[in-house]
């Protein structure tokens, strides 16, 4: 038999911003967690358990690289993630079974895009025809969320991205058709999506906006009014590339000012914010940017924690990230957690 230990916490439990004593565990008394600062675990809700970088770009990897990934980011306090696309049979075998070892996962499937809408290595092209029962037989499988590529860059078949002007993936009648069919099975919709079409699809219903560069205020507060939420990934969107073109940077800064004038908007409009690390960036990276751009330090931590798991609906209890000092005022220390608790078990 295993008895499981009790973790307490004394201190300011974040986002809140209340103070309290905090135990974690069976017990009423137990062994005190370092830390004077705790956040109830973080969500990287825009996460690629499978895809990894190799020297011939994005690469769709297996079960291995995943359980690599879970163990780094249930290191840096995060226990839930909520996987948006890659390697199905990996990504769904994970949500349809619960390990208290490593974070919570909640996953897309595969890539829902068109021949010529994504990159070739990541995915098998879905047919418009194709598309209501591949979103069945992803829900079957343990997705609870589906992963529409709402549009993108023309690819070549060797992977190269045509151009920096993205075009649409699916007709809007085919998409209606795919939400409506997720919705009606109990799941939702996260769509990529990074031109003006953004407001069409917030239009058809789908229930995140994943990246959103070109969102207006307009679509926030249709977004809002239905709950939905944004994942604007600025690790991903802002971090310089290697070989940055002038006006590649020209664009990025563009980026960087629009979501600056948007971020500030959400809360009133009731937009859910939440942080997605992508390929590569970090939760803790994310709560840095959001800052940069507009949001408070507490609507970041927000977004990256209770906010999130409202959200998506996650309910685990026992998880727990400290930190020595407060991160509202040295955003920094999120790197450093003093003690990590997932799912009771002290990991750090
Ligand atoms: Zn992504």
């Amino acid at each position: 038999m295993t008895t499981v230990p009790t973790w307490v916490f004394e201190g300011t439990v974040l986002p809140s911003g209340d103070t309290a004593r905090v135990t974690l565990g069976p017990g009423e008394i137990g062994e005190l967690l370092p830390g004077r600062y705790g956040v109830p675990g973080f969500v990287d809700s825009h996460c690629h358990l499978t895809m990894g970088y190799t020297e011939t770009g994005p690469a769709m990897l297996g079960e291995e690289f995943a359980n690599e990934r879970l163990g780094e980011l249930a290191e840096a306090g995060v226990s839930a993630v909520r996987d948006v696309g890659g390697n199905r049979d990996v990504t769904l075998k994970l949500a349809r079974t619960e390990d208290d070892n490593r974070p919570f996962v909640l996953a897309a499937g595969r890539f829902l895009a068109p021949s010529g809408r994504y990159f070739p290595q990541m995915y098998t092209p879905v047919a418009p025809e194709e598309l209501l029962a591949a979103v069945e037989a992803e829900i079957a499988d343990g997705a609870t969320w589906l992963k529409l590529v709402g549009d993108f860059p023309e690819v070549g078949p060797d992977g190269s991205i045509r151009g920096s002007q993205v075009g649409p993936t699916y007709d809007l009648d085919v998409i209606e058709a795919m939400v409506d069919l997720a919705h009606a099975r109990g799941a939702r919709v996260a769509a990529h999506v990074t031109s003006d079409r953004v407001t069409d699809l917030i239009r058809l219903g789908i229930d995140s906006v994943e990246h959103g560069t070109s969102l207006t205020e307009e679509d926030l507060e249709t977004l809002g009014a239905r709950g939905g939420a944004w994942t604007p990934t600025l690790s991903a969107g802002l971090t310089p590339g290697p070989n940055e073109t002038p006006e590649a940077a020209a664009r990025r800064k563009a980026r960087s000012e629009h979501v600056a004038t948007l971020l500030p908007l959400t809360e009133q409009y009731g937009v859910r914010v939440l942080t997605g690390s992508d390929v590569v960036g970090t939760v803790a990276a994310e709560i840095d940017l959001l800052v940069q751009h507009g949001l408070s330090v507490e609507q970041a931590l927000t977004a990256a924690s209770t906010g999130a798991q409202e959200f998506l609906g996650l309910t685990g209890t026992g998880n727990l990230v400290t930190y020595e000092a407060d991160p509202r005022e040295h955003p920094d220390v999120l790197t450093q957690p003093a003690a990590v608790v997932l799912n009771h078990r002290r990991i750090s």
